[in-house]
């Protein structure tokens, strides 16, 4: 057979042909078998309803929202444990742009393929046991040869149905390689900020797909001039045309989505592909001076205020938010050796964490290649990881003391209270300082001498003693912006 169809697909067709329904399959999966890759997924259209496909395959599932009826099979294929089937829909008036009014079914395949988004998506196959038919009334093959993106019939009426189908036309840009042809272009130009209407969610979605495919570097530049970027990501936007110092060639646009593509290129993780992009997104709300000598002196700090603020408002997890945001106040780590000492290394890994040391080294080399000057000799950032290396056992947090707060209140006899968390935050500076102190006789002894001080005097040591890694890298920046203005 030319078209190579999972048994189970062609089971599960036939079957509902021998009930006497029609079964197409039809939508990402078709234009994948045309463009030779193997499809991810399986969906098969019908003219039969949630509850006579239901009837047939027991082993299903009926998701009433989208018509479609979720049918599990005993494959051991992950792409074919599930089969999709959604009854023949017609054309849907969208009121809010989100989601469909009122679905209809429709009778004929045909009047399906019709309200779906692109071309390329909209060709349906007719799988008989012998031979396949193709069904195809708005070109969508010529389109795949010709790997163009098209809305199927008006593109203006398509876009104002749905706005999401204008971020999938980037998606699909983005991960198929494909070009959106002029009309559609248009359309979308003229429509975009029909996009603050759809949910964050939604947007998400797709925006991950985008930054997760082989070219977002290419895709984050077809958002911005299809003037979609400006309404769900305009602090992105604020850096374009931006020149910088004398130590970049790029401005902070053309510099982010270059970091952005390093980082896809490497096949790096949504996580480091996130920061990569957001590293600089603060740049030109910092920026002082014109020309060579401008800076971005804070940049860190005001950046990760707003990948914090945008990744929530996309509705990313707490997880992403909090690691991708750490990473951006962190990027400026400085790594030349003659600077480094372990001290600052080991405060660098109990600022960022063992876990997440290695997405920041990432993230790093990201930003040197993405700025065009490899200015910042990869020596030193393996300088660096050699030094990690040495210090990741050390400890670098209270948990890691040999001494905790219960065998402290013992030791002193109070019970639990500030007092504990200050003692235990000055020991940490201790042993971060030196690793050796960290034995139950020096810390005990050092409890004792705590002891004797003052409420305050204990708390304004501690205040200090948190304060001192960051004191670190204050001062470390300050070297940072005489040596090199800022990268
Ligand atoms: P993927 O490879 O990511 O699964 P896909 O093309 O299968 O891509 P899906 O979101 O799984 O995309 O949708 C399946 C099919 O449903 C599409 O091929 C398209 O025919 C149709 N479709 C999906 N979303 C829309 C939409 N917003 N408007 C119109 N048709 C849509
Ligand atoms: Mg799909």
């Amino acid at each position: 057979m030319k078209y190579d169809i999972p048994t189970e697909v062609q089971d599960t067709v036939s079957v509902l042909w021998a009930k006497g329904y029609q079964a197409y399959v039809v939508g990402g999966c078709v234009r994948d078998l045309f463009l030779g890759k193997k499809p991810k997924d399986w969906d098969i259209a019908t003219s039969a309803k949630p509850e006579e496909i239901q009837q047939i395959f027991p082993a299903s599932f009926y998701e009433n929202k989208f018509f479609t009826v979720t049918v599990h099979t005993e494959s051991e294929d992950p792409t074919l444990k599930e089969i999709e089937i959604t009854t023949f829909r017609a054309d849907i008036a969208y009121g809010d742009r989100r989601h469909p009014e009122q679905i209809e079914y429709a009778k004929t395949i045909e009047e399906d393929l019709a309200r779906r988004d692109f071309t390329m998506n909209a060709i349906a196959l007719h799988a008989k046991d012998k031979e396949v038919e193709v069904l195809d009334p708005f070109a969508g093959q010529r389109d795949i040869e010709a790997k163009t993106i098209r809305a199927v019939g008006d593109p203006d009426q398509r876009f104002q149905e749905d706005a999401l189908r204008m971020m999938r036309a980037v998606r699909f840009f983005a991960t198929l390689g494909f070009t959106i042809e002029p009309a559609t272009r248009k359309a979308i130009e003229k429509h975009s900020a029909l996009i603050r209407e759809i949910s964050q969610e939604r947007i998400r979605d797709e925006f991950i797909k985008i930054l997760m495919s082989d070219a977002p570097m290419e895709a984050l530049e077809e958002l911005r001039q299809l003037g979609l970027l400006s309404h769900f990501l305009p602090e992105l936007e604020e850096g374009y045309g931006v020149g910088q110092n004398k130590h970049h060639i790029y401005t902070v646009w053309e510099h982010n989505v270059r970091s952005l593509q390093y980082a896809a290129r490497q096949k790096q993780d949504l996580i480091v592909r996130l920061a990569s992009l957001l590293h600089d997104v603060a740049k030109p709300r910092v920026k002082q001076g014109e020309g060579p000598d401008s800076t971005f002196y804070g940049h860190q700090v005001v950046g990760a205020k707003m990948t914090k603020k945008i990744l929530e408002r996309l509705k990313f997890p707490k997880e992403v938010v909090e690691t991708v945001s750490l990473l951006v106040r962190e990027h400026m780590f400085v790594y030349d050796p003659e600077t480094v000492t372990l001290k600052g290394v080991r405060r660098l890994l109990a600022r960022v964490g063992t876990e997440h040391i290695d997405e920041l080294f990432q993230l790093r080399e990201a930003d040197r290649i993405g700025s065009g000057v490899p200015k910042a000799q990869p020596y030193r950032l393996r300088y660096l990881k050699a030094m990690v290396d040495k210090v990741r056992q050390d400890p670098i947090s209270p948990k890691m003391l040999k001494i905790n707060g219960d065998t402290i209140m013992e030791t002193l006899k109070i019970g639990p209270g500030p007092k504990i968390g200050a003692i235990l935050a000055i020991l940490l500076e201790d042993v971060l300082d030196d690793p050796a102190l960290n034995t139950k006789e020096y810390l005990e002894k050092r409890v004792f001498e705590l002891a004797k001080l003052s409420e305050q005097e204990l708390e304004d040591m501690a205040a200090k003693a948190k304060q001192s890694a960051q004191l670190t890298q204050d001062r470390v920046d300050e070297e940072l912006k005489k040596k090199y203005f800022v990268q």
